[in-house]
């Protein structure tokens, strides 16, 4: 068995990486390791992943999982990571409202909630959201377990604290820090799509993707080769803005023809539909059930999916051609595709130059995945933090 670390240890590269560190990554990838895997893994004596493991256990970061498969002898201990370690909340920020994900350290799900809070850049906001959340945190009983950072996604593009540019929440270079000080962590920002590609990063094992968020807004996470394409300036996967019908519709970032004023929510709804569930269930219902009312909506739904279906199949061969990727849709809309799928699959490889493109998928974290992959980024970053060290000088191999 030949073993690859995956790159989803937040911002840090292998070199860097401890053994604990790689140990809890290797859990986080593969749901345990034993100590015949660590071996074979880093070309290390038996002696020497025992000592580590053991360092772990005692530091109470990792715990016995029950047997593995025997591969020969007796059958080896699993070791997991002890979920009650730390608890890591993961806060989504958008401009209508704010959700808190709670996750245990073997990242399921404790919690989630949604609040109805429009955004505006104030003290009073940040005040509201970190009392909230510690709200919903306390409501679990895990305030005493809570993760020193807490991961904050929101629609911009960020650098360390500061959200440099949000069309969508009119922010430009301004510091996330109140937020954390009303919290009393350390707040790690990252930008909503992202997060989201993350959550498919670690759900999927996938190493090579592009997540499209498909929601209020349009935007997109390039995962390759298992680590997170950020960019020069944390601007990588800005998909919602990439032209895709010269001179077409306007944009809410100022230019027209972006892909977001034919991909978002409000391109699927218009002035027709309140929301994305009236929309699929009149669709779904069928053409006529004796209720003319229903039948015009029925038409309405037909034909707003018929467009998006177009325009999806436009954008998704482009992307296609550029990453020769699996695809996947996330986002709120995402889930609400997976009917859908066949005849996405189709249209995409009708317009390909190629008959045997990348498959389009339905994400697999179809509620909240930008908060989910915000909690996950604190686990991650706990993870990269360890120390633990061997006590002789064997080092593993990278
Ligand atoms: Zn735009």
């Amino acid at each position: 068995m030949n073993l690859q670390i995956n790159g989803i240890n937040w911002g840090m590269s292998y070199e860097n990486r401890t053994p604990a560190n790689k140990i809890c990554n290797m859990i986080l990838l593969y749901g345990y390791v034993t100590n015949p895997m660590l071996v074979e893994t880093f070309n290390l004596t038996l002696q020497t992943v025992t000592c580590y493991t053991q360092q772990l256990r005692q530091n109470q970061i990792i715990v016995p999982g029950g047997k593995a498969p025997s591969t020969g002898g007796k059958p080896p201990t699993k070791y997991i990571l002890n979920k009650d370690y730390t608890h890591s909340l993961g806060i989504d920020i958008t401009d209508h409202n704010v959700t808190f994900l709670l996750m245990d350290f073997m990242c399921n799900v404790v919690a989630q909630d949604e609040l109805q809070l429009p955004f505006s850049y104030s003290k009073e906001y940040f005040a509201q959201v970190a009392k909230s959340a510690k709200d919903f945190v306390k409501a679990q009983g895990s305030l005493d377990k809570l993760n020193n950072y807490v991961g904050v996604s929101v629609p911009g593009i960020v650098s360390g604290n500061f959200v440099t540019r949000s069309h969508i929440l009119g922010l430009s270079d301004v510091d996330f820090s109140p937020l954390g000080e009303y919290l009393g962590a350390k707040i790690i920002l990252v930008n909503d799509s992202n997060a989201g590609a993350l959550s498919e990063a670690f759900t999927t094992k996938e190493r090579n993707f592009i997540y499209l968020s498909l929601s209020h807004t349009v935007g997109g996470g390039i995962v390759a080769s298992g680590f997170l394409m950020q960019g020069k300036n944390n601007r990588s996967g800005e998909i919602g803005h990439v032209t895709l019908v010269p001179y077409g519709r306007s944009c809410y970032c100022g230019k027209d023809g972006c892909v977001d004023p034919y991909l978002c929510e409000q391109a699927l709804l218009k002035n027709d539909f309140e929301s994305l569930e009236e929309l699929f269930n009149v669709f779904n219902a069928g053409p006529y059930n004796g209720d003319l009312a229903h039948s015009e909506k029925f038409q309405k739904a037909e034909q707003a999916l018929k467009t998006y279906l177009k325009y999806l199949g436009m954008l998704l061969d482009n992307l296609s051609m550029l990453c020769d990727t699996p695809i996947i849709l996330g986002g709120s809309i995402g889930p609400f595709l997976k009917p859908f799928l066949p005849e996405i699959n189709k249209r995409a490889v009708k317009r390909s130059l190629f008959a045997d493109i990348a498959p389009i998928a339905s994400g697999s974290i179809e509620k909240h995945p930008s908060a989910f992959g915000a909690a996950l980024i604190c686990v991650t970053q706990t993870i990269a933090d360890f120390q633990v060290e061997p006590e002789n000088n064997e080092k593993p191999a990278s």
